[in-house]
């Protein structure tokens, strides 16, 4: 496990070694700050997009084109798919708000500076470190039970926003394929169908914005990446619940650890990550559900013993 302390990069190391000079060091001290600081900056370009133009342009197509033609005007079926939309929209952006505020560091934690088993050193923060705590480059600390950085939130899923994030992903998901569903009936009675270039659209959207720019370019393109959103965060949502079934972390199941595992079967797993009251979390972001432990105390079952 300790290997994932050369993820750190540390300079003076380089430097004894002598594999750079102190001019190098510099250098390579500056690109390292301008990377981590390109990369930030994509990152909140991110999260500003979803939230200022992504998540805007998909509820107005949604509820304002999408809605009145397939479904009859102020009828009840039409009041239902606004409730689903509210509550679809309120869980994405709440997990979203949450899961970003969230601190899941180390920063402002007692950590006994008594060296116990499983307790690492970190190089960049100068301390030890609980088990399945990791240095984070991007957030430059270490993050409890850290999963791993999360480029929508523009910080790292660990121990306390776990939660959020898988909240997060699944209601994207859910209300991806939700809208698939009536964006292709829309699209089945919108699109004009009689000449070539509706398949030009579906092809290469971005280049008929140029030769044909409207309505029906967006409403194709914006079905494109509906249906590419669908894809990725039902992977992203399927991928990270299978591990925390298996009381693993991405960098756990990465590097395959199998001298200690933390697997508590299954209920306890889900309460690991969602809190006592797991079945709440689902409705709303804002609803309390303790987690068991502190993110600092793990008592890993050693299978070497
Ligand atoms: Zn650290
Ligand atoms: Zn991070």
């Amino acid at each position: 496990m300790t290997g994932h302390i050369s993820h750190n990069i540390n300079w003076n190391d380089r430097y004894v070694q002598g594999t750079c000079n102190k001019k190098q060091i510099m250098m390579l001290k500056l690109q390292f700050i301008q990377n981590k600081q390109l990369k930030r900056l994509l990152e909140h370009g991110t999260y500003l997009t979803i939230i200022f133009v992504l998540v805007p342009a998909f509820v107005y197509f949604e509820l304002v084109v999408v809605l009145p033609a397939t479904v009859e005007e102020w009828s009840i079926p039409y009041f239902v798919h606004l409730a689903c939309a509210t509550f679809l929209l309120m869980n994405i952006l709440g997990n979203m708000i949450y899961g970003m505020f969230t601190d899941t560091s180390i920063k402002g934690t007692v950590l006994d500076s008594e060296n116990k088993e499983n307790w690492t050193l970190c190089a960049v923060c100068e301390c030890l470190r609980p088990p399945r705590a990791w240095h984070c480059n991007t957030c430059d600390i270490c993050i409890l039970k850290r999963d791993h950085h999360c480029t929508f939130f523009a910080c790292c899923v660990g121990y306390y926003n776990h939660r959020y994030f898988m909240c997060f992903t699944f209601y994207i998901f859910v209300a991806m394929v939700y809208a698939f569903y009536y964006n292709v009936k829309f699209l089945a009675i919108y699109l004009k169908w009689n000449n070539g270039l509706v398949i030009g659209k579906f092809l290469f959207p971005l280049a008929c914005f140029v030769i044909d720019f409207g309505d029906e370019t967006v409403y194709v393109f914006l079905v494109e990446i509906n249906f590419i959103v669908a894809m990725f965060t039902g992977f992203l949502f399927f991928y990270h619940f299978n591990n925390l079934l298996k009381g693993k972390v991405t960098p756990e199941i990465k590097h395959n650890s199998k001298e200690v595992t933390y697997n508590r079967g299954l209920k306890q797993n889900v309460i690991e990550v969602f809190g006592s009251r797991w079945y709440l979390v689902w409705l709303s972001p804002y609803f309390k559900s303790p987690l068991p432990g502190n993110g600092i105390e793990w008592n890993g079952e050693d299978k070497c013993k």
